[in-house]
């Protein structure tokens, strides 16, 4: 493997060219910490999220989805503690115009003294005192820009599960322990951004809050962590590379009983890429105290009123889509050569077969084209006929295909083609009419 800078270099490298992720708006230079995803990544990224999905909601009774609006009233964020203190300390450098957070190791001295170095331009003394600078982007809501108009985009989607708590459970008919999932976007103005997907201003997040009763919230943040850990290894990542990490007292928010993050080791260090919270009634209390709306759960069994405890699984997609590119990346030699391969587990691969004739002529192209306008039927498929059949498989290799089909002159004989294995490199020979069932097959899982 190379070092691990250079990894993450050649991964931004590998997702621009395979059509994986752009930057945003490229052609005007870029915007800070945005990036869109190609045709590839949002195949890939739509895989995770369909698979947190299934796993959580449809698979169980006990949750409910929700996808509530990215807009909110003001007032939300007043109670959820976000506009107090959604915060980070952040230093100036008055003569490059660049800005930090405060605890930024790059920076040499204190902050607001003579001494201070900025780290871009080595400027001394040109380093501002930390001030408070909250993550939270805002715009207006109606024709006026006012002070009084002033909405947020949201920095999570968890607050659109707390206001809507009482009308799931109503409408849904649930009781007691459940909970509700949601994936949508969330917005940070973070301030030391990078590291290509992994922290960004614009992201996705898959939530999911789970309503117990108090007392009952041990129990269930036990259950959460076993169940995260678990579908996180349905997903391939290698187990040496995930640890947990328990908050420390510091770490902790003032109102939760417990949180552990999920870390994945990126080739930058590691990092968390999912958190299991214990929230207590934090939420639902603060959102009852300045709502003015009971959200009170009435236990049928036993006639006690309530608000329910919360224990939060909460994701980032695009940090799960990194952990899963980064935990895919491999350069091997095959035959003397280098190969770079994404070995991505199969049902999450974007392209799940690429067809081939090996050579543009002897009735090979007509068969493959049929081959392949079968299979695009089930399974997002590419066909690829340009430059030698070495460099296709490369090209595929890198976009993690997990079966490449090669229809050559024994196919136009027999009816049968060649299934290489992405991975092991090996080579069948498969019926063509069976190969919808051959992939289908090896999906499993
Ligand atoms: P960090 O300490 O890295 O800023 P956080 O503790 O603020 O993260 P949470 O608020 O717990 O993160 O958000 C839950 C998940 O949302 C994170 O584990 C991460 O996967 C994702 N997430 C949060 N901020 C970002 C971001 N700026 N870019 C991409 N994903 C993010």
């Amino acid at each position: 493997m190379p070092p691990p800078d250079n990894v993450m270099e050649k991964l931004v490298s590998l997702a621009k060219r395979r059509g994986f992720v752009f930057q945003s708006s490229e052609i005007y230079g870029g915007l800070g910490s945005v990036w869109d995803y190609g045709p590839l990544g949002v195949e890939l990224k739509k895989n995770i999220k369909e698979r947190w999905w299934r796993s959580m909601v449809h698979e169980r009774e006990d949750i409910e989805g929700l996808d509530a609006a990215i807009l909110m009233h003001p007032k939300v964020w007043e109670a959820s503690g976000h506009v107090a203190g959604f915060t980070d300390p952040l230093v100036d450098c008055k003569h490059c115009k660049n800005r930090f957070r405060a605890d930024d190791p790059r920076i040499k001295g204190t902050p607001g003294e003579p001494t201070a170095q900025c780290p871009v331009c080595g400027s001394k003394g040109t380093l501002t005192a930390p001030r408070l600078f909250n993550l939270m982007f805002k715009t207006f809501i109606g024709p006026v820009e006012e002070a009084a108009a002033i909405v947020y985009l949201r920095p999570e989607t968890a607050q659109g599960i707390y206001v809507n708590y009482l009308n799931v459970l109503q409408s849904a008919r649930q009781k007691i322990p459940f909970g509700v999932a949601q994936i949508g976007k969330a917005f940070r103005n973070e301030i030391t951004p990078g590291n290509f997907i992994f922290r960004t201003r614009e992201f996705e997040q898959m939530e999911m809050q789970f309503f117990v009763k108090p007392g009952t919230d041990l129990e269930w943040f036990e259950f959460w962590r076993e169940q995260r850990m678990k579908w996180l290894a349905g997903l391939g990542i290698r187990p040496e590379k995930l640890r947990w990490h328990q908050h420390t007292k510091e770490e902790l928010a003032h109102y939760a009983k417990d949180a552990y993050d999920i870390q994945y080791q990126f080739p930058f260090g590691w990092q968390e890429f999912e958190g299991i919270h214990n929230r207590s009634n934090f939420d639902l209390s603060r959102h009852q105290e300045y709502s003015g709306k009971k959200l009170e759960y009435l236990d049928p069994a036993t006639n006690e009123r309530y608000i329910p405890y919360v224990v939060e699984t909460s994701a980032g997609a695009d940090r799960t889509a990194l952990v899963v590119m980064a935990d895919a990346y491999h350069e091997e030699d095959v035959e003397g050569e280098k190969r770079v391969v994404m070995r991505l587990l199969p049902s999450l691969a974007p392209l799940k077969a690429a067809v081939f004739p090996l050579v543009n002529k002897d009735g090979m192209p007509e068969l493959a084209r049929r081959i392949f306008d079968d299979l695009h039927k089930s399974y997002n498929a590419f066909y690829d006929d340009g430059g030698s059949i070495g460099r296709r498989y490369r090209r595929q290799d890198e976009a993690g295909t997990p079966f490449g089909i090669t229809i050559d002159g024994q196919s136009t004989q027999d009816g049968t083609v060649t299934v290489r294995d992405r991975d092991s490199l090996r080579q069948e020979r498969v019926a063509a009419d069976r190969l919808t069932g051959y992939v289908a097959d090896k999906l499993k899982g």
